[in-house]
């Protein structure tokens, strides 16, 4: 790893860190009923700095139930959508005031580099922005019937969302969920991910100055299988926002099925990029570098497999190992950091377990270990394979973290064979110049988002979400909206009615 930045040599702590936090029930902060807490570490010492209260069923039931008062007495569904959307843009205003201290908290809590954790709070103000206009912006449908009749759609908030959310840029996935739920009038119970709760204690403190009324928001903090598991199966929460692994989809699927739950899943990828003979190889290489090593690799959409045409193969082996090797690593807090620490020891043991198991299944050109300088912590020194057959683990399995596997290929056909081939479907990326090409490529690849010479940039108001075990259903602008509300249809008649009946022509 040649590390030629001015990394600074030291790990730094937040001033006013917090030491303990709480769940946030009815505009109240409260420990655990049975006051029990888990413990979080930083992950560059992985010494705990955090005591969280560990929420169980008894907790959940407690936020539930609040959640619930304020659905059915309390004044949130019922306001104007412009007077939500007031509210909501005054949080997207304190967001964004507050961006720099969320994104120290949000770098110090995850390992994330402070240049992108930055980025990640600026897009969580964004978020609510958009779903606070897009909420105003909302045509609801009409139709006139023959007959003088006219059909609307009323769309109704739907009670208490249940809001799971993941370790990788927690606050922001957060926003993604929060922003519409709040935007359409449910109230809702967040479940942020045990790793990295900091940043999700800070909502509670930006809702209340924003002005949302009390128990439109809940927090319980806590492990998966018992504070999530017990969101999933209460019987007063009718739909889940899910972010997470596949697997734990497949639980939750199974465990809201009772229920008949909505379910929204966002779930795991292995993404293709795949890199024709005729594109840009600058931009291809950079932008593939950039896909798979930011965030430390912890990315959903990350581009970790990457496809190269025989003829260019060599050379992109070649100048992606260089670049890679000058990716820089570093203390998260450091603004020269591109690849800070992976988040917390278990989940370092599992990516450096896929180093292992790479180096018996492709080429190491790259990485494969611990930085230079960096002899404890979760670093890792981005890591790149040639040569991966596609039945590697490290082709099919998602590592998370700042691997990739490159693999050639010939013709357009075999592209498509090898990027369709994984349990996932995510993303993909195309590198061409030919139009027909690209646009052929997009109608048969098996992905719910498809970059064309581009990189992870997308407009809220697309649809975001996977195919096969990469999710289930789809988020993102108006998705949103239909995800989070009933929409009932009402059928009216502005004159006498000339309605169907017995003995009468309709
Ligand atoms: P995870 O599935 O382990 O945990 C996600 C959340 O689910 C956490 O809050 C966890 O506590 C909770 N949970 C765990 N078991 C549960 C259970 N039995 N019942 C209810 N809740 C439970 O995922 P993770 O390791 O935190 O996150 C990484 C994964 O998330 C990766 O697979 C990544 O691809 C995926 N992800 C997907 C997207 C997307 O939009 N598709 C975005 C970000 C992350």
């Amino acid at each position: 790893m040649t590390d030629t930045s001015p990394a600074a040599t030291s790990h730094r702590v937040p001033a006013d860190l917090p030491n303990h936090i709480q769940h946030y029930v009815d505009g109240k902060f409260i420990d655990s009923v049975d006051g029990a807490t888990f413990e979080v570490l930083d992950p560059v010492s992985n010494k705990t700095y955090l005591q969280a209260a560990a929420g169980k069923r008894a907790d959940i039931d407690k936020a539930v139930a609040a959640a619930q008062r304020a659905f059915r007495e309390g004044p949130w569904p019922r306001m104007l959508p412009r007077e939500r959307s007031r509210v909501l843009h005054r949080v997207a205003d304190i967001v964004a005031s507050r961006d720099s201290r969320l994104a120290e908290l949000e770098s110090y809590d995850s390992g994330l580099p402070i240049t992108q954790a930055l980025g990640q709070a600026k897009r969580a103000a964004e978020n609510f922005r958009f779903f606070a206009d897009l909420i105003v912006a909302q045509a609801d449908d009409t139709y006139k019937v023959p007959g003088r009749q006219i059909n609307y759609v009323n769309r109704k908030p739907i009670g208490v969302a249940g809001l799971i959310t993941p370790w990788n840029t927690p606050f922001m996935l957060e926003s993604w969920k929060l922003g519409p739920a709040l935007a359409t009038g449910n109230t809702v119970v967040l479940k942020p991910a045990e790793f990295t709760p900091l940043s999700a204690s800070l909502w509670a403190g930006i809702f209340e100055e924003a002005g949302l009324p009390q128990g439109v928001f809940n927090l319980i903090n806590g492990l998966g299988e018992e504070a999530g598991d017990a969101l999933v199966k209460h019987p007063g929460v009718p739909l889940i926002s899910f972010t997470g692994e596949s697997t734990t989809g497949q639980l939750i699927f199974a465990n809201a099925a009772p229920f008949l739950k909505g379910l929204s899943m966002e779930l795991g990828g292995k993404s293709p990029a795949v890199v024709f003979a005729d594109a840009d190889l600058d931009a291809a290489i950079d932008a593939t570098v950039f896909g798979v090593f930011s965030l430390n690799g912890e990315r959903c959409t990350a581009g970790s497999r990457i496809l190269v045409q025989h003829d260019i193969y060599d050379e992109f082996v070649r100048r992606y190992a260089e670049q890679a090797k000058r990716v820089v690593v570093g203390y998260p807090h450091d603004p020269a950091t591109e690849v800070g620490a992976l988040v917390h020891p278990e989940h370092y043991e599992k990516v450096m377990s896929y180093v292992e198991i790479g180096k018996t299944e492709g080429r190491l050109v790259a990485g494969g270990g611990r930085p230079e300088g960096f002899e404890t912590g979760n670093f890792i020194a981005p890591t790149v394979f040639a040569d991966v057959p596609p039945e590697a683990r490290i082709f099919q399995e998602e590592i998370f973290g700042p691997i990739v596997a490159i693999t050639p290929f010939d013709t357009d056909e075999e592209a498509l064979k090898l990027a369709n081939n994984t349990k996932y479907g995510l993303a993909a990326y195309i590198w061409t110049n030919d139009l027909k090409r690209a646009h052929n490529f997009a109608q048969s690849v098996e992905a719910g988002m498809v970059w064309l010479n581009s990189n992870n940039v997308r407009d809220l108001r697309t649809p975001f979400g996977g195919v096969k075990a990469s999710g289930l259903g789809h988020e993102g602008g108006y998705r949103s909206i239909d995800f989070y509300t009933d929409q009932q249809a009402v059928h009216i008649t502005l004159g006498t009615a000339h309605n169907p009946s017995f003995g009468k022509e309709a």
